[in-house]
């Protein structure tokens, strides 16, 4: 458990530099392009930006990593906009590869950015590879986002990020409207703490939460944060067929689907570990009880009389002493005798099992016997104190007997199976 808490401090949950290099696909510059009516594809070849053109201006969402805004720039103008009508900013989640360059954005065009309310404080960060920008407007879930006749609805699925936000929005395309949706992230990353997360401990709820969304959102458009969600890379050469490859309702269902078993597996395996780090790294085995009596030598004599321990008292045994210990044992039995002087007695309720067990605590210890009746008699002929009379049943027969300081032993025979 320790080292599997270490390896999660370690683990780097979100996109660095150094995954950046890891993936050529995320700076690589692909041109821009329509996807229907108003909708058109902006980012890098994975890195999925999604530019909304209004007449009062325009909407983009993401911005991905810092280096990458001259080439969303490029592929904006290449579209024949203009960067200075970028309006408002929106990103999919908190991510450097989804919103690192925001701050930057916004400075070029004065775009007002608009964010879902549990990404917020991640955007405004200053920490290595936040963008330390500045929000606009808050979002909450379902709160609507309206340009010059576009709307776009943010629906809050968290999990990936707390404020992970996926895009709906009507696109009129023709004489035809889809529902274009753009998911956030259905994606556990590597390194994600699903079970006694201590900073997100609602996490795999958000995700559970997420899953009911995106399963029962209507979508004709299926687009996401990056382009390996929807397969961008397969379904961009068939643009120029008589059919829209992005319209997929069948895809978008399937990688669903997929996400969520994915992330259910991942849950199981995590719930497996947690249950399996509970379990104690050690292993132990049976040593001693320990009784405290009013008279050592007496205890030893009732316990080599009646059950055959071999008793020595520790040190020799001091007899003034205010402290005695002795070790009484038989076998692999150990009982570990103390006579303290001034020593409360047992008190007379604790001497009979029936009415101890109305006290919570430790009740009596118990011994194996072969044959219990032979017991029995054997010992009562010996002279000892029965506490609670044999009582038998088909599987076992069991007695309580008092030890000489009143202390209750249960002598057990457990009977063959028939
Ligand atoms: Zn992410
Ligand atoms: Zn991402």
């Amino acid at each position: 458990m320790r080292s599997a808490l270490f390896l999660a401090a370690l683990a780097v949950l979100a996109p660095t530099a150094a995954h950046a290099q890891a993936n050529p696909d995320w700076h690589r510059a692909i041109p821009g392009f329509k996807i229907a009516g108003n909708l058109y594809y902006v980012g890098t070849a994975d890195l999925a930006v999604y530019l909304i053109t209004t007449p009062q201006g325009n909407i983009l969402i993401n911005s991905d990593f810092k280096e990458d805004v001259p080439t969303i720039r490029k592929s904006v103008e290449g579209l024949g906009f203009k960067w200075a009508d970028t309006k408002i900013l929106l990103i999919s989640h908190a991510h450097g590869d989804h919103d690192e360059g925001v701050g930057l954005i916004k400075q070029q065009t004065g775009a007002q950015l608009m964010v879902m309310d549990a990404d917020v404080a991640q955007v405004e960060s200053t920490a290595p590879g936040r963008p330390g920008a500045k929000v606009d407007r808050v979002l909450h879930d379902r709160d609507t986002v309206e340009l010059g006749g576009a709307k776009l609805t943010a629906r809050l699925t968290p999990g990936h990020t707390p404020g992970c936000t996926t895009w709906l929005m009507p696109v009129t395309d023709g004489a035809r409207t889809l529902n274009a949706v753009i998911i956030g992230s259905p994606n556990v990353n590597a390194g994600y703490i699903l079970v006694n997360n201590r900073t997100y401990p609602q996490i795999a709820a958000d995700y559970v939460k997420t899953f009911a969304i995106l399963k029962t959102t209507p979508v004709d458009l299926f687009l996401g944060a990056h382009g390996a969600y929807f397969n961008l890379k397969e379904k961009l050469p068939k643009m120029n067929g008589g059919t829209n490859p992005f319209i997929d309702p069948e895809g978008y269902k399937a990688y669903v689907a997929e996400r969520d078993q994915a992330f259910e597996k991942e849950l199981a395996k995590q719930r497996a570990e947690a249950h399996v780090s509970d379990a104690p790294g050690f292993d132990i085995a049976w040593n001693h009880v320990a009784l405290s009596v009013p008279n050592i030598a007496e205890s030893i004599a009732w316990y080599e009389k009646m059950l055959g321990f071999k008793g020595t008292v520790r040190g020799g045994g001091t007899p003034n002493a205010r402290q005695q210990v002795a070790d009484l044992r038989r076998g692999n039995v150990t009982i570990e005798l103390f006579q303290l002087a001034d020593a409360a007695p047992l008190p007379e309720s604790r001497k009979n099992p029936s009415q101890d067990f109305l006290t919570h605590g430790v009740k009596h210890f118990g011994f194996e016997v072969k044959n219990l009746p032979a017991v029995l008699a054997e010992l009562k002929a010996k002279g000892v104190r029965i506490a609670f009379e044999m009582r038998d049943t088909p599987t076992e027969a069991f007695a309580f007997i008092s030890d000489n300081a009143g202390n209750a032993i249960e002598l057990i025979e457990h009977k063959p199976a028939r």
